[in-house]
């Protein structure tokens, strides 16, 4: 099989069909037509095998979501709608129950978020995936990290902690359909939770580094801000400890600050993922645990 077959095998009209891709995978770029009036989008994830999901035994059409669902989870966590998304694959070799597999859990994910597969790179060499994903937001509205003020209420999507107790199951030899490892090989992108706090939350972000990362980086972002947090309202994934929830793992939940004039219908937005009120922002700087200031939550590349 070469690289054209393989394309076509596997890649070509995958995921979803959408009006405004006039031409998509098979010429040397892929014509697009983004609406009038809206502004795009545009974030890229590369998952490298044994560092961003294990290298042996973790079920290809799993690698599939998790590469499209990183990606999709930035788009969410910026009140945006996914469209197109680019695959750069890098494959050892081209096993064709691995192929198929893979494309299955990368299209059946796009397709149910609307996401057209426009194009991307096949090269040999050791396994990665890279995806591009596109989305739109209203003009000049898109959801950023920056902007969370003293007295906003913090919230967070769905359940944490659920990646790390995920992947700590599946290195235990639980079965990958299981609660705790399912959590962790298929994360749920929250677009339609982030498309409810459009315009009514200061700042939000994915938690991708987990909850004390990223909150950090909200509260870098807003310059000299704190907050608090209560331990009690942590809502805990299948199998999580508290420490799961707060530490770096692997979630796709969106964590927002949230004015208390806007709680109301943020709460009355909820189909879906539910927002759980975990904690507040405080004028003085430091994250505070049930009142105890918590070391280290700051933020590191490259630790
Ligand atoms: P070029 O050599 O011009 O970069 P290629 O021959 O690599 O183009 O790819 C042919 C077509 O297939 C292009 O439209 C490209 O975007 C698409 N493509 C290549 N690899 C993938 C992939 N993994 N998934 C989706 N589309 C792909
Ligand atoms: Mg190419």
């Amino acid at each position: 099989m070469d690289e054209f077959e393989l394309i076509d095998r596997y890649f070509s009209g995958r995921g979803a069909r959408r009006g405004d891709v006039p031409l998509g995978i098979g010429d040397d770029a892929a014509v697009l037509a983004p609406p009038a009036g809206r502004e795009l989008l545009l974030t890229t994830d590369t998952l490298v095998a044994g560092r961003h999901f294990p290298a042996d035994g973790f079920p290809p059409d799993a690698i599939g979501h998790r590469a499209l669902a990183v990606n999709l989870s930035d788009i969410a966590a910026m009140g945006g709608t996914p469209a197109w998304a680019l695959l750069a694959i890098v494959l050892p070799q081209a096993d064709e129950a691995w192929l198929a597999s893979f494309a299955e859990g990368f299209s059946a994910l796009a397709e149910r978020f609307d996401v057209a597969l426009v194009g991307g790179n096949v090269a040999r060499g050791p396994l990665s995936i890279t995806v591009t994903a596109a989305g739109f937001a209203p003009q000049g509205q898109a959801l950023t990290r920056r902007g969370a003020q003293a007295g906003d209420a913090l919230v967070v999507t769905g359940a944490l902690g659920g990646g790390a107790a995920g992947l700590r199951a599946f290195f235990q030899g639980a079965a990958v359909q299981a609660a705790p490892v399912r959590a962790y090989a298929h994360p749920e992108p929250r677009v339609q939770a982030g498309r409810s706090l459009l315009s009514r939350a200061h700042a939000a972000i994915d938690i991708s580094d987990g909850l004390l990362g990223d909150l950090g980086k909200l509260l870098y972002a807003a310059e000299g801000l704190g907050a608090e947090l209560e331990a009690q309202a942590l809502p805990l994934a299948p199998g999580a400890s508290r420490e799961d929830a707060l530490g770096p793992s692997d979630d796709y939940e969106l964590l927002a600050a949230v004015p208390e004039r806007e709680m109301p219908a943020v709460e009355a937005s909820l189909e879906g993922p539910l927002f759980t009120r975990i904690g507040r922002v405080t004028p003085t700087s430091g994250i505070r645990l049930d009142g105890r200031p918590l070391a280290g939550a700051g933020f590191r590349h490259f630790a």
